[in-house]
Formats: C-alpha cells, sequence, structure tokens
C-alpha cells in the first residue's frame, strides 16, 4: 500500500519530483540540487539536498518510492549510489 501521491510525478522547472503533499523540494529554487547533472553538480548541493530531505514530512513515503523505481537523483535523503548499495544488501540484487 502506498501513501496518497506516492508513485505519481509531476513537473518542476522540466524536472519531475515526487507529487507528494508537504513535499519540501518542491519549494526549492534549485532543483539541481536533487538532480546533479552527469558527472555531479556543486560539492555542497547533495549535502543541501539532504539536509532537506531530512525536514521532510513526507521523507519515508519518498524514499520507499525511490526505493521500488531506479530513479536518479536524491530522494528521501539518499543517492542513487546508495539506494543501489541498499538493493544489493537486502534484495541481492546487482549493482
Ligand atoms: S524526502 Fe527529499 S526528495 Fe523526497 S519529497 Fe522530501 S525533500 Fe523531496
Amino acid at each position: 500500500m502506498s501513501a496518497p501521491g506516492v508513485g505519481q510525478l509531476h513537473n518542476l522547472f522540466d524536472i519531475e519530483v515526487p507529487a507528494l503533499p508537504g513535499a519540501a523540494c518542491k519549494l526549492t529554487l534549485d532543483p539541481e540540487k536533487f538532480f546533479p547533472p552527469p558527472g555531479g553538480g556543486r560539492p555542497s548541493a547533495e549535502r543541501e539536498a539532504k539536509a532537506m530531505c531530512a525536514v521532510c514530512p513526507v521523507s519515508k513515503e519518498c524514499l520507499a518510492w525511490a526505493l521500488a523505481h531506479v530513479v536518479h537523483g536524491i530522494w528521501g535523503g539518499t543517492t542513487e549510489r546508495e539506494r543501489r548499495a541498499w538493493r544489493r544488501r537486502t534484495q541481492g540484487a546487482r549493482p
């Protein structure tokens, strides 16, 4: 079972973000924090995005959605690399 809105996406600055009620990242004026370009974004961007996720009221739902889907960027306070590692540990999935 999923929370209302989980799994739906909407578009913000041409970048898909979770359509979760109260999602803190919907208010950001710098979506690159959450979706760094290939090769990485600003060194502080990941830290800033994770800080926003840490106080987001829907972080658990967001993380659950991101773990169930292979998505780029910071979701639920985790990077794509961290979620891949979690899948390997818990599901035996290959990278
Ligand atoms: S946990 Fe982070 S990425 Fe997920 S909705 Fe909240 S602020 Fe956005």
